[in-house]
């Protein structure tokens, strides 16, 4: 059942939903805007591209805490950190992001060795997934079947209408929390209309393409070339485009220790930094850039199909966007797909 809210309350909104558990959402800021954890409902922006980093920090945190301790002279007292498993709602994601979370799903929970952060932080959370009104010229998330509009793998779909939001349930999670908030309105049939135009029309906003067909098979065969030192060049292994990209998932696990009180904690790594492969031994077997971003890109379209038989990209363009030397993912892959 399609239903609707005019922008003028979307504090009201945002708020009828903090009564329903934590809501993560865009906020704008000097740097742009990004989702976090809401604590005043007027702080919520849906008027916004895309967000600089993507949504994954709602399942998975850039920290986490796993254990804390106390190191004593009779032992080490530890307790681990009780998991947050607190109901969620996550407002304002775009397609490809939503898409992301699926992605990630075959390595945290679908694997055989289920990552109970990720899983049940998954399962606490309602998706509100929202359409694209345009087309940024760094995506391509068409390549891989997303649509502007595509209201796959989110609870609850919004569209922006001409003076109202207009939202449909697409689980019955998300219908639940759609029914149980009286101040969202029946739509019209004019607007179901609208709805269903903005669906179909989506496919009019299709981002540029990659040819991805045979990617794992190609990547292997380029493996030694010297291609990758060229393309490489001019990367300064900050590791940016891994921390914003919604498909990246590398992680530490470190302690820290202070006066004999500790932590375990697990925080985003990235396969860009010079130390991600250094063994305690001094070794290190990509001490080259041209081995890391080797490394990032068959991770992305060679060794994850192979394992989980899906791209690990959803062509959301931020690693594009946020790259300060503008080195560019698809240009990289094809490239590559055309050596000899
Ligand atoms: S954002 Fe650009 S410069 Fe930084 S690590 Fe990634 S490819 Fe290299
Ligand atoms: S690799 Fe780049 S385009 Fe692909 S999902 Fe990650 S950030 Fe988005």
């Amino acid at each position: 059942m399609l239903r609707k809210i005019g922008f003028e309350r979307t504090s009201e909104l945002v708020s009828a939903l903090m009564e329903k558990g934590e809501v993560f959402a865009p906020v704008a800021n000097s740097a742009g805007v990004n989702f976090q954890k809401i604590q005043e409902p007027g702080d919520v922006t849906l008027d916004f591209y895309n967000t600089l980093q993507s949504p994954k920090s709602v399942f998975f945190p850039q920290t986490d805490d796993m254990v804390r301790y106390r190191l004593t002279h009779e032992g080490t007292e530890a307790e681990e950190v009780p998991l947050d498993f607190e109901p969620r709602i996550v407002l304002g994601v775009r397609p490809c992001d939503v898409r992301s979370f699926e992605v990630m799903d075959r390595l945290f929970s679908g694997g055989g060795i289920v990552d109970p952060y990720w899983e049940n932080r998954r399962k606490s959370t309602t998706i509100i997934g929202y359409a694209f009104d345009k087309v940024d010229p760094a995506d391509f998330y068409s390549t891989f079947g997303i649509g502007a509009a595509d209201p796959t793998g989110s609870d609850i779909f919004m569209v922006k209408g001409e003076s109202a939001f207009l939202l449909k349930g697409i689980t019955e999670k998300g219908e639940e929390v759609l029914g149980s908030i009286d101040l969202i309105e029946d739509a019209s049939a004019k607007d179901k209309e609208y709805f269903e135009e903005r669906l179909a029309g989506a496919s009019l906003l299709e981002t540029r393409t990659l040819a991805t067909e045979g990617t794992a098979e190609k990547l292997e065969a380029v493996f030694e070339n010297p291609y990758w030192v060229g393309a490489a060049a001019p990367c300064l292994n900050c590791g940016v485009c891994t921390f914003v990209c919604p498909t990246c998932h590398c992680f530490d696990i470190q302690d820290e220790t202070l006066f004999g009180k500790g932590v375990r904690r697990r925080i985003w790594d990235s396969c860009m930094f010079t130390d991600f492969t250094l063994h305690t031994s001094g070794h290190n077997p990509r001490t080259k850039k041209s081995q890391r971003l080797r490394q990032r890109i068959n991770h992305k379209f060679s060794y994850y199909v192979t394992n989980f038989d899906v791209i690990s990209c959803v062509g959301c363009g931020r690693c594009i966007r946020s790259c300060p030397v503008h080195i560019d993912i698809v240009a990289v892959v094809e490239g590559a797909m055309a050596l000899p």
